[in-house]
């Protein structure tokens, strides 16, 4: 190798003009395991070069996505106010770490403004006063030949006298890159291999609006040599971009960094993403109840694989077993299935304390609880008081269950609730008669009010066992009962409810339920 591992440096570098997507994800989490893994450094930029386009509001978000995910970075915006609540908060103020800063583009115009200027002296670059139409119909002109479509510099070759009069008469006008003729670019991809490009269909591009208002490439190429990044890692959308930013940097004679760039994200059967997923925001899947180990396990796997069966992989251990070398080189399938898979996996390991601090939120946001105090909430139906201990003996039931926090809800909504909603034919065992349900649920009644306030479920289990026995059916007794319980077609099961709901609320739960059948 000749990189002195311990020098490389990568950079994320979101521009702030929307939320973070799963893409997003993959390349904070590949440049960081690539720099971490070599005992390098990772920072992160805005490149908010797009003045229409990008807003604080997104930065706000793309950073505290990057924090929620468990990302650091050694230099870059770091959120000194507005952090504490993770996501809601508009009150936001940054501060820089590290040396090379600022990190937003837009207060570096200092920076990019010396180096337009030094091209715009040497001659790398040139003012164009071209309209647009003009450009267009040169453009259609060299497809109608057959060339391809690029600015070929009809104000290449305008004197400084012809420049300055044009400049002063106002004449709108953009700042063009002189692309050297007949070039080859290469550069040896550490993904794709090695990629060459020929000068001659990029034309002489734009890299700045004017002095004030350099554009994408130009910023990125100079901001990428200012800040010493030694390894650009990022999707292959960029791949075109890659040759203006060696030509730019050759420009100056600075070294270019080694790049390397991931596959396409691909839906299932190699199609084009979903929509859905392509366009869910990492706030989203948050909201939604994905667990951040989950979403990194899952994203890691986004084109990288470690060769061997395992599939669970935390950061410590990605950082271990990482390698670019095992970056795929065609399109990653994004399967969803895997991801709910996943979370499911995560939330089963968490401890039930630390899963219930988590399902909270959804209970309360969904309008069952209330919060009381640190721990007690009251139910927002019965208000009546619900301990800190009680969710959680609610939240275990079903934690095998959960794929999304979300979830939490629909599951264990019943247990707050005053009257349970539900059509009387869900209590229905197979093709039992309303005579028999009732029959069965005074059963039940008879057996539950048996028992004392603070039963064992496994006693309530063994009563009912012993009476089911006797009937033709075992659904006959346990069915009804649990329907009763949940209002539920599907739920833990009735020993369990029975236990969690105690004594007193089975009882009136299951005279509801037959009443539901004598009068309605
Ligand atoms: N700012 C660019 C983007 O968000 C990334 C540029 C790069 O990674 O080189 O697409």
């Amino acid at each position: 190798m000749t990189n002195n591992l311990e020098n490389i440096k990568t950079r994320f570098a979101p521009s702030p003009t929307g939320p973070m997507h799963i893409g997003g994800v993959r390349t904070v989490l590949f440049n960081y395991l690539y720099s971490h893994k070599a005992g390098g450094s990772f920072i992160l930029r805005i490149e908010d070069t797009d003045t229409e386009r990008s807003k604080k509001e997104w930065e706000h978000m793309l950073i505290k996505s990057l924090k929620w995910l468990g990302f650091d970075w050694s230099e870059g915006p770091e959120i000194v106010k507005g952090q504490e609540s993770l996501f809601d908060s508009a009150d936001y103020t940054v501060r820089y770490k590290g040396e090379n800063g600022p990190y937003r583009q837009s207060e570096r115009k200092d920076v990019y403004r010396n180096y337009l200027q030094q091209m715009l002296d040497n001659g790398h670059a040139y003012h164009c006063f071209c309209t647009k139409e003009e450009v267009e119909a040169q453009k259609s002109y060299l497809m109608s030949i057959g060339e391809s479509p690029v600015y070929k510099g009809s104000c290449r070759n305008l004197t400084k006298e012809q420049v300055e009069e044009n400049l002063k008469a106002g004449k709108r006008s953009v700042i063009r890159f002189r692309t050297p003729e007949n070039q080859k670019i290469v550069f040896d991809d550490m993904i794709k291999g090695r990629i060459e490009f020929d000068s001659s269909i990029m034309g002489d591009f734009v890299i700045a609006k004017d002095l004030e208002n350099a554009l994408f490439n130009f910023t990125c190429a100079i901001d990428d040599h200012e800040m010493g990044i030694t390894h650009v890692i990022r999707g292959e959308d960029h791949v075109s971009n890659t040759p203006k930013q060696i030509l730019l940097l050759n420009s100056f004679g600075f070294k270019k960094p080694t790049y390397g760039h991931m596959p396409l994200i691909l839906g299932q059967g190699k199609k084009k993403l979903s929509k859905r997923d392509a366009e869910t925001s990492l706030d989203e899947y948050r909201k939604e109840g994905y667990l951040p180990e989950a979403i990194i396990n899952f994203v890691a796997f986004l084109g990288w694989n470690p060769g061997t069966d395992k599939e669970l992989y935390s950061m410590d251990e990605l950082l271990n077993d990482f390698s670019i070398e095992k970056i795929q080189k065609s399109g990653a399938i994004f399967n969803a299935d895997k991801l709910d898979w996943l979370n499911g996996l995560y939330i089963r390991k968490k401890q039930i304390g630390e899963l219930t601090t988590l399902c909270i939120p959804y209970l309360i946001e969904s309008g069952i609880l209330k919060k009381e105090t640190d721990i007690s909430y009251l139910s927002v139906e019965t208000d009546e008081i619900v301990t800190l201990s009680q969710i959680e003996r609610a939240i275990r039931l079903y934690q095998e269950r959960l794929k999304k926090l979300s979830e939490i809800t629909d599951f264990i909504d019943f247990v707050f609730k005053k009257e349970l909603d539900y059509e009387k034919s869900l209590l229905v065992w197979k093709s039992m008669t309303d005579e028999e349900l009732i029959a069965s649920l005074e059963l039940s009644q008879g057996l539950v009010s048996s028992l004392d306030d603070d039963f064992e479920e496994e006693s309530l289990q063994n009563m009912f066992f012993k009476e089911a026995e006797a009937m033709p059916n075992k659904g006959n007794l346990l069915w009804p009962f649990r329907v009763a319980l949940t209002g539920k077609q599907s739920s833990a099961g009735p020993f369990e409810v029975a236990r969690l709901l105690g004594k007193e609320k089975c009882l009136r739960r299951l005279e509801s339920a037959i009443k539901k059948l004598k009068y309605s």
